[in-house]
């Protein structure tokens, strides 16, 4: 993807842009490597920066490619935390070595088992379920109650997707793998993929709108999506969300698949204190009560209440495996993919 004179080129400005050391010689801030480009991110670091007087520097990129940056800095990195969505894409930090294990009576207390990396190598701060979006004029909801459903001859040319290199979609069939095996795996990403009205393309907004445009009956998304519309300023958004439904998948099986966004603090962290520091307060009750409703996902914390759109649809059943084993599945659902002709 990258030359090797273009990543150096990007290498060289990080170091400017995240210098060591302030001119004062006093190190009152602390570098993020983020891959949630979300604009309620930056309110809450400017919160935890008035709460704390400690500066937050972030540096956007994706998921991948802050693993390939991590790699090449190596220990010379001035990352101090990484904040990324999806678990898989947190594992994949942790495999290379980029991560280091970290605890705390905060994030202990705070952050529920299931929610965060067994070793402590990374901590969630939000929850995402991956719910079935559905035409109304088109589909009843009992026929979309489970995910297996996507995959039955009812659906034949009725479904979109996104792609499977995305994580989402690599994560969704993990958690399949470590419930119910791969071979069963493989068959329900078979089956869906048979369904398929189009190739994969496009972002989970994308499904939602091919399905309320009548290109399709059914999709995957993560739920945040479909209340970003839902809240959008255009009205021309919040149309599609009146055309479309939202099932939170398995509430009579095994419960909804269930991700986080989540951060670690780096294994060549340089200001490791104010990265634990950071990390615990967006577990925090302001951060919680801050986050969640700008970006409509799921408090972390269980007593924290969710915004009033989501708290509105009640609690659900969750999805209840090891975070981790959305990682180390993560290669075979890839492999399963492929064979399946799902790009
Ligand atoms: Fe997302």
């Amino acid at each position: 993807m990258f030359n090797l004179s273009r990543r150096a080129f990007a290498l060289g400005a990080s170091a400017t842009a995240l210098s060591a050391c302030t001119p004062g010689g006093e190190e009152n801030f602390v570098n993020v490597y983020s891959a949630r480009h979300y604009d309620a991110d930056r309110l809450l670091y400017n919160a935890f920066t008035e709460a704390t007087g400690v500066e937050v520097r972030v540096l956007p990129a994706n998921a991948e490619q802050l693993l390939e940056r991590l790699r090449a800095e190596g220990d010379a990195t001035e990352a101090d935390l990484v904040v990324a969505a999806d678990a898989g894409n947190l594992w994949r930090i942790k495999d290379a070595g980029l991560l280091q294990n970290v605890t705390t009576p905060a994030l202990e207390a705070g952050v529920p088992a299931r929610l965060r990396d067994p070793d402590g190598a990374f901590w969630g701060f939000t929850k995402r379920a991956r719910v079935i979006i559905y035409r109304k004029d088109a589909v009843r909801p009992e026929e979309v109650a489970t995910y297996d459903a996507l995959a039955t001859p009812r659906f034949r040319n009725q479904i979109v997707m996104r792609s499977s290199t995305n994580t989402y979609q690599l994560s969704t069939l993990a958690s399949r793998i470590e419930r119910l095996g791969a071979e069963n795996a493989r068959a329900w990403a078979a089956g869906v993929r048979a369904n398929f009205v189009r190739d994969p393309q496009g972002s989970d907004t994308d499904q939602i709108k091919a399905v309320a445009a009548g290109e399709a009956q059914a999709t995957i998304c993560n739920h945040y999506y479909f209340f970003r519309l839902m809240q959008s300023q255009d009205p021309t958004d919040r149309e599609v969300v009146e055309k479309v439904g939202m099932i939170f998948p398995d509430q009579a099986g095994a419960g909804t698949h269930v991700n986080i966004s989540g951060a670690g603090v780096t294994a060549h962290a340089k200001r490791r204190d104010r990265a634990i520091q950071l990390m615990e307060y967006l577990i925090s009750d302001e951060a919680q009560t801050l986050l969640t409703p700008l970006n409509v996902e799921y408090p972390i914390r269980p007593e924290i209440a969710p915004a009033p759109g989501l708290a509105e649809l009640g609690a659900f059943k969750e999805e209840d495996i090891p975070l981790d084993a959305l990682g180390r599945h993560q290669a075979e659902a890839a492999r399963i993919f492929e064979e399946v002709g799902w790009r």
